[in-house]
């Protein structure tokens, strides 16, 4: 159904501001100036500024508008596996909007910041002991922030030894990040294959150590793996990659699915980052900005970027530059990090305790599982056996539908469902990985459960429209993604 207005009922059509907007128009009154002395020589600007004007109320539908378009984690379930997006705990937000903590500046003397300096402490405290890493690196920003703090670790470590050597080994399965990282480091990427098991094939792994020997720099693992799977022969990888003067690096970002049960540094691990938006809650995307830690095992310590925590009986400080004593690569960002992600992650891990922590990981995987065991018999799972914190399928279930993943996914929006991950990771075809969190309740994933079991079925009996169509009721239907990453259109002109 058309509506005379493209309004559908309570949702209403929203045009971009640039196209709203009116200079004659404005939400504040501002005096006129009366004579004054220009003191910009002859610099000043001679044409109108040509922000868009709207009236105060105007302004906030239009906002208010735009954001009921927007899908929020506030909203509903948000499938994304390998993304984590949990529930954003009111408490953290209360915490971090405490004066004291928000009304200050970096470059406050540390005397009087004891108190957010003391906040970083407590969280590194934490965040090495749930490691049984020594050392850590609060600063990196995001997942991918903290890939190339761990990786210039190890490569300032290597350059210490006078050779930085030559490659990483990252297995197939990997976030996109990783390589990435590897090649800004100046690494060339020697990829590893996965076994039928979804995990590091072994032996293809230690043949590639034993052929490439000393120019292996660094293995950049997963774990749990981003088919959800946990990497059963981590510690004998661990012990390979050692023996050779190499550096573990393990991707942290699915630290939600073991943390509390498992130390990642018993396992032999050198550098993980730990993404406080996914593991410890913080907001993810949109909602606000990243921030990726980075722990170091007792090998890697002395090569971490300051600033550095110091510790002066009670008084805390930070060093903040490198004093040629120091092995340290240098400092990775401004200042020293996300401070208000600190308090976040920081509130989130102290309602929570150790022993809820564990109850997280525990609640993760089980809701996972759940999904996995009620979906197992309409979809097909990629893998045998129960998955960690995340449900890989594949689209053997769609074969001759004439329905693909992505048609799968879009007929999720208009059962009010965010799809999950989809095409990721790219070891299985067509590949639809589903990671619920803990935050789920059992109501919520029944809904979701039922929702895609009827998906299922609607493909199966030939309702190709449903899918191929699809959206049908969201304001906007299939977009040319392809186009708009190529093809950006990022400034408004007018037609
Ligand atoms: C999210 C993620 C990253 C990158 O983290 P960002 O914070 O998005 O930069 C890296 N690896 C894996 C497995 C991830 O899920």
């Amino acid at each position: 159904m058309s509506t005379y207005t493209g309004n559908r009922g309570l949702d209403i059509n929203e045009p971009l501001l640039f196209e709203i907007g009116n200079l004659e128009r404005t939400g504040v009154e501002i005096p006129e100036i009366e004579d004054f002395e220009n003191a910009l020589g002859g610099l000043e600007r001679s044409g109108p500024i040509g922000t868009p004007g709207l009236s105060e109320p105007e302004t906030m539908r239009h906002f208010t508008r735009l954001s009921r378009k927007n899908f929020a984690i506030d909203m509903g379930i948000f499938p994304l596996g390998s993304c984590t997006m949990k529930h954003n705990p009111r408490l953290n937000e209360k915490m971090a909007r405490i004066p004291g903590l928000s009304d200050i500046h970096p470059l406050q003397p540390f005397s009087t910041v004891q108190g957010s300096l003391g906040v970083m402490k407590e969280l590194a405290d934490w965040l090495t002991g749930l490691t049984g890493m020594p050392a850590v690196a609060l600063s990196p920003k995001a997942g991918a922030n903290g890939e190339l703090c761990g990786l210039m670790a190890i490569r300032a470590a290597l350059e210490d030894t006078g050779n930085a050597r030559e490659f990483v080994l990252i297995p197939e399965s990997a976030h996109g990040t990783n390589p990435a990282t590897a090649a800004l480091c100046g690494y060339k990427v020697k990829s590893i294959p996965v076994n039928d098991k979804g995990r590091v094939d072994l032996d293809a792994f230690l043949r590639e150590l034993d052929e490439m020997g000393e120019t292996i720099a660094a293995i950049m693992l997963t774990n749990p793996n981003t088919c959800g799977l946990f990497e059963s022969d981590i510690i004998k990888i661990a012990d390979a990659v050692h023996n050779i003067g190499a550096y573990f690096y393990c991707d942290g970002a699915n630290f939600n699915a073991i943390v509390g049960k498992i130390r990642p540094g018993d396992l032999g691990i050198d550098a993980m980052h730990i993404n406080l938006h996914k593991t410890f809650s913080t907001p993810h995307g949109g909602g606000g900005p990243g921030s990726g830690p980075v722990v170091f095992s007792e090998a890697l310590a002395p090569f971490v970027p300051v600033p550095y925590l110091v510790a002066d009986g009670e008084k805390l400080s930070l060093k903040e530059a490198l004093d040629g004593t120091d092995k340290a690569f240098g400092r990775l960002t401004a200042f020293h990090g996300q401070m208000g992600m600190y308090i976040r992650a920081l509130s989130y891990i102290m309602s929570h305790g150790e022993d809820g922590l564990r109850q997280v990981a525990e609640d993760a995987v089980l809701n996972a599982n759940y999904i996995l065991e009620h979906l197992k018999d309409v979809m097909t799972p990629s893998f045998d056996g129960p998955c960690m914190h995340e449900a890989l399928f594949d689209d053997r279930f769609l074969k001759g539908t004439g329905v693909e993943t992505l048609d799968f996914a879009k007929a999720m929006i208009d059962e009010g469902f965010h799809p999950m991950t989809m095409y990721f990771p790219l070891v299985v075809h067509g590949a639809i990985l589903i990671e619920p969190t803990e935050t789920e309740s059992k109501r919520t994933l029944d809904q979701f459960i039922a929702a895609l079991r009827d998906l299922a079925k609607a493909a199966r009996e030939g309702d190709v429209e449903r899918f191929t169509k699809a959206p049908h009721l969201a304001p906007m239907k299939r977009l040319d993604e392809t186009a708009a990453a190529r093809n950006p259109v990022l400034r408004w002109r007018e037609s």
